[in-house]
């Protein structure tokens, strides 16, 4: 498995940052966001480093379905039954900051469309 010793999530994945871990499985992990942006804020991360969504994808689609699967895992152990958003930002332009491929859960309150 490739990972970064660089990486931020890859040392919140191995244990060697501390995070508020949700739930995990042998290839992906949820914690939650240091800085919310709503009353629900979990990160879904891969365990392998792979630095954004188009790197995975093209690497190993199967396991982008694993992290949304654990996402709506994430959904169901906050209860978020009256709807919540994915977002997965990817360069520059959309303001990712975290090179480490990662779906944002957001959900707790009515989210605005589109964000700002
Ligand atoms: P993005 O801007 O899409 O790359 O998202 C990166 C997210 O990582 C931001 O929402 C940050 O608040 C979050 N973040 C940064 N450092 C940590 C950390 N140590 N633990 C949890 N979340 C973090």
């Amino acid at each position: 498995m490739n990972t970064d010793s660089d990486c931020l999530f890859c040392k919140i994945s191995s244990g060697v940052i501390p995070a508020d871990v949700i739930t995990e499985s042998n290839s992906a992990i949820a914690f939650r966001d240091i800085d919310p942006k709503a009353p629900t804020h979990v990160l879904v991360i891969s365990r392998e480093h792979f630095s954004d969504v188009d790197e995975l994808t093209a690497s190993d689609p199967n396991l982008a379905g694993e992290l949304l699967t654990l996402a709506a895992s994430v959904a169901k152990i906050e209860g978020l039954g009256t709807g919540y958003r994915i977002v997965t930002n990817i360069g520059q332009d959309a303001g990712q900051s975290v090179p480490h491929v990662h779906f944002h859960v957001l959900g707790g309150r009515s989210l605005a469309w589109p964000p700002g």
